[in-house]
């Protein structure tokens, strides 16, 4: 099981990726500016208990933290100690942390962090080419129990190979949502596909995003539909399977 933990809104653009930011969309959608960064009610969701004196979330579970802003943010800083403090307790659960701000990562984790706290994930988001030569080195270089890189949404072909061999043990590739999404191609998907196979990483192909293209025609697929295609796509190509892929 999973589940979403926002301990705080609001983010600032940072990098290409941001540039059509779904939580900056949802804001304006009801007159919220996204840039104002403030704690969330569920800030203490890891640790909240039921009248029986056990915790919301039971062991085991999922948390992905901070899906409506950046976990390493400036703007969090004065937040951050206190969310580490929740991690730390419940170390029965496993957080992930997903971040383009991994360059902020020495100055953001606590002094007992050591080689990582074993119940955390740590996630860097590669969007292009341009900002994998700049974070993959990082990523490489701090320490966390596990690591993974999230090419979403994917806009140009990038190339991870030179880092594969350094720790990372998953590589997610989607596409971009929203009206104005980027494109994303098949044949970049493919590449990170069999960069990851070379060197035995494992991959995930989780949405296509609103605008994909194959074989130089583009389609315009729907949110309902982009996580069911990626899983078909990948059934196809990816397994070796019979899924009807695009
Ligand atoms: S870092 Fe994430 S949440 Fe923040 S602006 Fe960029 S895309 Fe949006």
């Amino acid at each position: 099981m999973s589940t979403i933990w926002n301990p705080w809104h609001g983010c600032e653009k940072y990098s290409e990726g941001c540039a059509h930011c779904y939580v900056y969309r949802r804001d304006e959608s009801v007159g919220r500016d996204a840039s104002e960064v403030r704690r969330n009610r569920d800030f203490d969701l890891p640790v909240r208990r039921k009248r029986d004196g056990s915790f919301v979330l039971p062991p085991g579970e999922t948390v992905y933290a901070c899906m409506t802003s950046d976990f390493f943010l400036e703007r969090a800083d004065a937040f951050r100690a206190e969310a580490w403090r929740m991690i730390r307790q419940r170390e029965d659960l496993r957080f992930v942390i997903i971040t383009k701000r991994i360059a902020r990562f020495a100055d953001c984790v606590p002094p007992d962090w050591g080689d990582g706290y074993p119940n955390v994930t740590i996630t860097c988001t590669v969007e292009n080419e341009k900002q994998c030569r700049i974070r993959m080195p990082i990523l490489l270089s701090v320490p966390a129990a596990r690591k993974q890189v999230c090419c979403e949404p994917l806009l140009t072909r990038v190339d991870l190979s030179p880092y594969l061999d350094g720790g990372i043990a998953r590589v997610i590739v989607g596409g971009e949502s929203g009206p104005e999404a980027r494109v994303c191609r098949w044949e970049w998907v493919c590449d990170l596909y069999r960069q990851c196979t070379a060197a035995g990483v494992a991959f995930t192909f989780k949405q296509t995003g609103a605008k994909f293209e194959k074989d130089g025609r583009v389609f315009r697929i729907p949110r309902s539909r982009q996580m069911e295609q990626a899983r078909k796509a990948a059934a196809t190509y990816f397994t070796g399977g019979t899924g009807d892929g695009l």
